[in-house]
């Protein structure tokens, strides 16, 4: 018999910046009025769901897909208005694009930069491909600081900088003016993530012709494919061709690719629920800025980011009355007492407001007994 080697670990085999890293934490949401993942609350008009069924009945998934993705890329283009000059590169998700970014680019030493407080999947990709990370400070109301960015740009040399457009988890969308500075005097590449598209009035699609290291990338997860898992980044060829290379050949599924062509098909319908998303974002935000002891920020995303004293308990008091939001409380300096809630369906939104006042209420109860 051989002799015992000792004992295969985790700790013994993997890369030290793996065992550091927390996993990223989704808690579930069944039977809740689930407010907490930016996701579109209405569900798609029956005529296109038996759309959608028939195209699915009939898919080839005993085959491979088109790894091209030819015809979802055609669809793509003509929603987004691309410039014939601009090439795409599509994703499982966006997420999968900023892992393929950040693989590309991580030369030993290289560094990937970013504002805090935003995306938090910046800092862990970059920590999980051996990338530097550096985060840049966002002003107290959670502007750029143009000049604390140029000079960590110029300190740092980062080789791939990452701004949301509109900011998860603020919701508003930074001057454009300094994206433009910060995009002339980067010596890398600047990538504009335009998860909130839908529901901003800005974005530098148009900008892509100008600058030959800008790309920008947008997912279809928040207009209401998230269950799908499709992004994309769109930008200069000489780049895509690069990054191409590194996607995974049939990274996008027989089925993400059917039914997302379908329903680009039919974007006006998710652009007016998006629209609709947007007319209860004014009266959420309203609602939310009426209420005593809550400090709402503005925003033009399909979320709202708010400040409330005993931040978590009134996130407690929210799930005990069956409303998940998102805890931002503890994420960053920054954030401290603040909850993110997504824009619901006008019920949802109701139900959350009632939660809401009622959880607090309850705190300043008991603190009034004690
Ligand atoms: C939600 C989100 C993404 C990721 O979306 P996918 O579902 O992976 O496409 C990327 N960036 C920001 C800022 C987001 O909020």
């Amino acid at each position: 018999m051989p002799s015992a080697t000792p004992a295969v670990t985790p700790d013994r085999l993997l890369r030290e910046e793996v065992l550091a890293l927390h996993a990223y934490h989704v808690p579930p949401g069944n039977g809740m009025v689930k407010l907490d993942a930016m996701e579109n609350p209405y569900p798609l008009p029956p005529q296109l769901r038996e759309g959608i069924a028939r195209l699915v009945a009939d898919a080839a998934i005993n085959r491979y897909p088109d790894a091209g993705a030819r015809r979802l890329k055609e669809k793509i283009r003509a929603v987004t208005g691309l410039a014939q000059g601009t090439e795409l590169l599509l994703g499982n998700g966006s997420d999968e694009i900023i892992q393929l970014l950040a693989l590309a680019l991580a030369k030993p030493g290289a560094t990937l930069l970013s504002v805090e407080p935003s995306f938090v999947m910046y800092r862990m990709i970059a920590a999980f491909t051996g990338m530097q990370y550096v985060g840049v400070p966002l002003t107290e109301d959670f502007a750029l600081d143009l000049p604390a960015m140029l000079s960590a740009m110029e300190r740092h040399q980062p080789a791939l900088v990452f701004l949301a457009y509109p900011n998860n988890p603020s919701g508003n969308l930074f001057d454009a003016d300094a994206i433009a500075q910060i995009i002339a005097a980067a010596p890398g590449l600047v990538v504009v993530d335009e998860a909130y598209y839908a529901f901003a009035s800005a974005s530098f699609i148009p900008m892509l012709e100008r600058y030959p290291n800008l790309l920008v990338m947008r997912t279809f997860s928040k207009l209401g494919m998230a269950g799908l898992r499709l992004g994309f980044l769109a930008g200069s060829p000489v780049w895509l061709a690069q990054l191409e290379k590194l996607r995974l050949p049939y990274n996008i599924g027989v089925l993400t690719q059917l039914v997302a062509e379908e329903l680009l098909q039919h974007h006006d319908v998710l652009l007016r629920q998006a629209e609709q998303i947007k007319q209860d974002r004014i009266w959420l935000y309203g609602r939310l800025v009426g209420t005593p002891d809550v400090r709402a920020y503005a925003s033009e995303a399909n979320f709202i980011l708010f400040h409330v004293a005993h931040a978590g308990k009134v996130f407690e008091g929210l799930k005990q009355r069956g409303v998940l939001i998102k805890n931002m409380n503890g994420a960053h300096t920054a954030l401290a007492d603040c909850l993110r809630v997504t824009v619901g369906t006008p019920e949802q939104n109701e139900r959350f407001m009632v939660a809401l006042q009622e959880s607090i209420h309850q705190i300043v109860l008991r603190r009034n007994h004690a």
